[in-house]
């Protein structure tokens, strides 16, 4: 087996697979794990991305969790480790990305590490400090009214630096252009004046192809998905496509859909306009008693055999928040997010074995239906979304040679993703 040099711990689902996408598309042979894994690592692979859930839950359990993780990953041989967040920082008055980077510092004796959401392919850039989503600031992007994140300043430095009790910094984008040297006298300069924790400006791949060499002898990393790009040159990889190759993908094929947002809700029509068998889930229906998931499975059983099909409950926002004034925000998507992944297990003891799945909640669910432990990540279907290919494992449904699947977070993917990602895998 060959040496994994790089151990990544992701504070959410999507978010590790958008991670190990990068990863793989720089040139690393990458597995994604859920949860923290209770064996050692079997797969020969350069980098492992741990999915963990930690993103809003109480500072100390993502503390105790991210460490957990890290042992796992050092325990493998990990060389460096890479902390992921949201590339738009998402993150509470309290944490959890100071309080989590600090502890992962403290067990790894670093001094200094970088702290940088910029994601250029997905429009997040940082100048000086700022973050921007698109072309306005964080705060100005929607975000400021998550539900569970409110993103109100878009200084990084402020924000990080209320979450944190060492001090924190800045790279601007004048040092950042400047190169790997600049950079690196930059972060001599910040330790000298008590600094360990520096938000790095960048707007562009070029600026992060540039921040790489000067990580490379950080024991820690903190970013976004972005920064990924320019670390796999540091161990000697370049891109390839080997990188990216899964077995042969086989089986029957099919799409389940919990995601409702705008990107999903064109997919879908999409995928109906071009003719695609396609059955609407009511939840209406499920609150009734509706056995809809076995509903669903009886509909699929005479066309899957024949072409992919796609069970979906997937809406527009205003029917969304009408079903959500009966039934209630949570239990309509938890009564949904459950019958989805009834139907995924169904459809893959059906024998499908390429799913494509949206909605980054309903993936989570799905994943849990099918009893998937790890990942290998294979290539990219449309920025941020790669097939991947997860083996049998003893505890679920999937035997034989595994399935092939696709996990895409809501707003990710162009209007043909459903159909695109079966050409992609052909
Ligand atoms: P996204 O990635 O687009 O945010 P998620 O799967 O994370 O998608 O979240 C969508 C949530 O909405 C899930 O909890 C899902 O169960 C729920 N949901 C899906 N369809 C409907 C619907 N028609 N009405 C109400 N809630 C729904």
């Amino acid at each position: 087996m060959g040496k994994l040099v790089l151990g990544c711990i992701a504070d959410d689902f999507t978010g590790a697979t958008d991670l190990a996408n990068n990863l793989v598309r720089a040139g690393m042979r990458v597995v994604q794990a859920i949860g923290v894994p209770a064996t050692p690592l079997d797969a020969d692979v350069d980098a492992v991305v741990v999915a963990l859930k930690s993103r809003t839950i109480a500072p100390a359990e993502a503390i105790a969790q991210s460490l957990d993780a890290l042992r796992w990953l050092q325990a493998q041989g990990a060389q460096q480790i890479y902390f992921k967040y949201c590339s738009t920082f998402d993150s509470t008055a309290q944490g959890n990305i100071g309080p989590v980077t600090e502890a992962l510092m403290e067990a790894l004796q670093c001094d200094f590490t970088i702290a940088t959401p910029a994601f250029p392919d997905n429009k997040r850039t940082v100048f000086k400090g700022y973050l921007f989503a698109g072309d306005v600031l964080l705060n100005e992007s929607g975000m400021q009214n998550h539900p569970l994140t409110p993103m109100t300043d878009a200084n990084l430095v402020r924000v990080l630096q209320a979450q944190c009790t060492r001090k924190v910094g800045l790279i601007d984008h004048a040092v950042v252009a400047r190169g790997d040297a600049a950079i690196t006298e930059r972060i001599a300069q910040l330790r000298s004046e008590g600094i360990s924790i520096a938000i790095v400006d960048a707007v562009s791949n070029d600026d992060l192809l540039r921040l790489g060499p000067a990580l490379a002898k950080m024991p820690l990393v903190t970013a976004g998905s972005g920064v990924a790009i320019g670390l796999p040159a540091n161990f000697g990889l370049a891109p390839s496509s080997q990188a990216s190759a899964l077995p042969a993908a086989g089986g029957l094929r099919a799409v389940v859909s919990g995601s409702c947002s705008l990107a999903t809700n064109r997919q879908v029509l999409d995928f109906i306009q071009r003719g695609g068998a396609a059955l609407a889930v009511d939840p209406l229906r499920i609150a009734a008693g509706v056995d809809v998931a076995a509903e669903a499975l009886a509909w699929a059983a005479p066309l899957v055999g024949k072409q992919p099909v796609l069970v979906y409950s997937t809406a527009e926002a205003g029917a969304v928040k009408s079903v959500q004034g009966k039934l209630g925000v949570e239990e309509a998507g938890a009564m949904v997010e459950r019958t989805i992944a009834a139907i995924a297990r169904g459809l893959v003891d059906k024998g499908v074995r390429q799913l494509v799945v949206a909605g980054g909640e309903t993936s989570g669910a799905c994943v849990q239906a099918l009893g998937i432990a790890q990942m290998q990540i294979g290539p990219q279907i449309d920025p941020g979304v790669p097939w991947c290919h997860a083996r049998a494992e003893a505890a679920g449904p999937v035997d034989g040679a595994g399935v092939h699947i696709a996990l895409k977070s809501g707003n990710f993917g162009g209007d043909d993703f459903f159909t695109k990602a079966f050409t992609v895998l052909a």
